[in-house]
């Protein structure tokens, strides 16, 4: 589609390319691979010289659909669909980076993410400073000659840390590295970071994307050239790839993003909102409150502060493990961006396998909860929580 569409009618209408059936629905392409007319196009399918489908480990019509989709929706040239969050990351990684390169990280991302930093990509001679978020000085300070790229969330998970993303594209731009941006916590319709200066968008469709918890799913955004080259490769030939059953879901998912986003903000921000009046909460993390130290950035950069918030009790692990026991409704896992809301303690959960100290540098204390919150009635998530608080 080339007009200039809203986002709402790009996420609708954008990545369909009908079959002879004229079906209405985007359709779902089970197949592993496609027939040719002949050997001589086979021969020129696998060599590149004439464009079409080959093998669904790297195309599939489906894959493609949301591929398209969620590009346009970024403002991105192009997207790469991969099985996962994590495989997104790591087929960024994997397709920018050789041994002997660099990496400065935000010490404040997703705890696998660390993992695959420190445990993985150290092992096969990838280096790594790790600098606070928000310290655009910190990032510029860290650069070597071998640094290759910066890899950010914002907003952080769970503390809710934000970065100016056009600042910090100028240091990278300048340092002639990419920025590449996780931005599984806001979606495009709440932040756009390729229209800030980033090179990459890395998303986590299994968050908000699909948002009713049934898939996993990754994607990778960007320009074609940044993507169409070793990204793309490491995916063709190592395959991380998203299956089309798993993209058409997240096809759909897209279609009712902003509905779906926009209504959960709203939630979280009332929550944060009576949270932090509540006599047994000590502090409450959300970008949407004017107590939040990055409120002027957040309202600069977001359209919103988003669905998640998250909360330290008095009186550490003790007290968060009460709130989270005595919740009849909340459901408590890990996941979050669905329209379930969910609960998670990150201390002993998701950053459990984190070193105390990076904890205690992301700012992940005992007390600490984070909620991811969907689509019930508010009354209800409050009445919720009080159990375990009051
Ligand atoms: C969940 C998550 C990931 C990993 O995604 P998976 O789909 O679980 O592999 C990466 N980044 C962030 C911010 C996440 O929340």
């Amino acid at each position: 589609m080339t007009e200039p569409y809203d986002l709402e009618t790009l996420a609708i209408r954008s990545g369909i390319h009908r079959t002879q059936f004229n079906e209405h629905a985007e359709a779902l392409f089970m197949t592993s691979s496609y027939i040719f007319d002949n050997a001589q196009q086979a021969a020129d399918r696998f060599q590149n010289k004439e464009p079409g489908y080959i093998y669904s480990r790297f195309t599939n019509p489906t894959v493609n659909a949301f591929q398209e989709r969620l590009a346009v929706m970024e403002g991105g040239e192009c997207a790469i669909a991969t099985a996962s969050g994590m495989s997104a990351i790591l087929t960024t990684m994997m397709g920018l980076l050789k041994a002997g390169d660099h990496v400065v990280v935000s010490q404040s991302i997703f705890g696998a993410a660390v993992q695959l930093f420190t445990n993985i990509l150290a092992r096969f001679g990838i280096e790594y400073t790790f600098v606070p978020l928000s310290d655009i000085n910190g990032w510029k300070q860290a650069i070597k000659s071998n640094t290759r790229l910066f890899y950010l969330e914002t907003p952080s998970n769970p503390t809710m840390e934000l970065v100016d993303i056009e600042a910090l594209s100028e240091v990278s731009k300048n340092a002639n590295i990419h920025l590449v941006v996780d931005n599984c916590f806001c979606t495009p319709i709440l932040q756009r970071p390729l229209l800030l200066g980033a090179d990459i968008v890395i998303h986590s469709a299994t968050k908000y994307i699909d948002g009713q918890g049934r898939v996993l799913g990754g994607a990778i955004v960007g320009s074609k050239a940044v993507l169409m080259d070793g990204i793309y490769s490491f995916l063709r030939t190592a395959g991380p790839s998203l299956s089309a059953f798993n993209a058409w879901i997240l096809l759909k998912g897209l279609e009712t993003l902003k509905l779906r986003v926009e209504a959960q903000s709203h939630a979280a921000l009332e929550l944060a909102k009576w949270l932090s009046d509540h006599p047994h909460v000590a502090r409450v993390l959300h970008p949407g409150l004017s107590s939040h130290p990055q409120y002027d950035l957040a309202k600069k950069q977001q359209t919103h502060g988003g669905a998640v918030v998250s909360f330290e009790v008095k009186g550490g692990q003790e007290k968060a493990w009460k709130v989270i026991d005595s919740t009849q409704l909340i459901s408590i896992t890990g996941n979050l961006g669905d329209t379930k809301t969910t609960i998670t303690h990150p201390a002993t959960t998701t950053h459990g396998r984190i070193s105390a100290e990076a904890r205690k540098l992301a700012g992940i204390s005992d007390g600490l909860i984070r909620v991811s919150v969907g689509l019930e009635s508010l009354d209800d998530i409050k009445l919720d929580l009080s159990r375990g608080l009051d």
